[in-house]
């Protein structure tokens, strides 16, 4: 597989999607507090090491692909490691553009359930903030849809959401594949 032309067609697809599920947040009236980027503080975010090349190719070709795997390794940090924290519940994304899918639905989302009713997925931090979140009326809203979003996902790689990992080891994985990658290119 050609991972540079893999990344590219990822790369199209994140970006609609993160502005389909950002339009979403905006219309839904949920801002993010100013600076918080507490979901990056979680050791629950996943992502495949298919999710991760982007990530992986943008490291290599900033120099730090040997660097953050080294640190990985090193640390075996249970969160992100590319989450630079400002204390508290304020951070950033040191590496936003090319963020794997559940980052790009981190705040608001829609899914279906059991029943195939759409609901809302919305982040405790907006929650909290915005008490009266619950008169959102889901069907004037009509969310981006985290399944329709899958679907174009596996479109692109039928493994892109298989076996999912915590995050900075799914990335330490994708480091190992896009550095043989370059080497291998190099070499040829
Ligand atoms: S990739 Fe960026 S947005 Fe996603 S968890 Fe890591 S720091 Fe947060
Ligand atoms: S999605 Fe929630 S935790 Fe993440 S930055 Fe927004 S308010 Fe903070």
């Amino acid at each position: 597989m050609n991972l540079r032309s893999f990344s590219q067609d990822l790369m199209a697809l994140y970006q609609e999607m993160g502005e389909e599920f950002a339009n979403t947040q905006k219309r839904s009236g949920l801002a993010c507090p100013t600076g918080c980027g507490y979901c990056c503080k979680t050791p629950t975010v996943e992502a495949t090491v298919m999710e991760m090349i982007p990530m992986a190719l943008a490291l290599l070709e900033q120099d730090m692909a040997e660097e953050i795997y080294e640190r990985i390794q090193r640390e075996k940090p249970e969160t992100c490691i590319m989450y630079q924290d400002h204390g508290g519940k304020l951070g950033q994304c040191t590496q936003y553009a090319t963020r794997p899918s559940l980052c790009r639905l981190f705040g608001v989302a829609g899914y279906y359930t059991k029943t195939h009713t759409k609901e809302l997925s919305i982040c405790k931090e907006l929650k909290a903030h915005y008490p009266d979140f619950q008169s959102i009326d889901i069907n004037a809203l009509n969310p981006a849809m985290m399944s329709d979003w899958s679907t174009r996902l596996i479109s692109i790689h039928p493994e892109m959401l298989q076996e999912r990992l915590p995050i900075s080891l799914a990335l330490s994985n994708a480091l190992e594949k896009v550095m043989l990658y370059s080497r291998l290119d190099a070499s040829n």
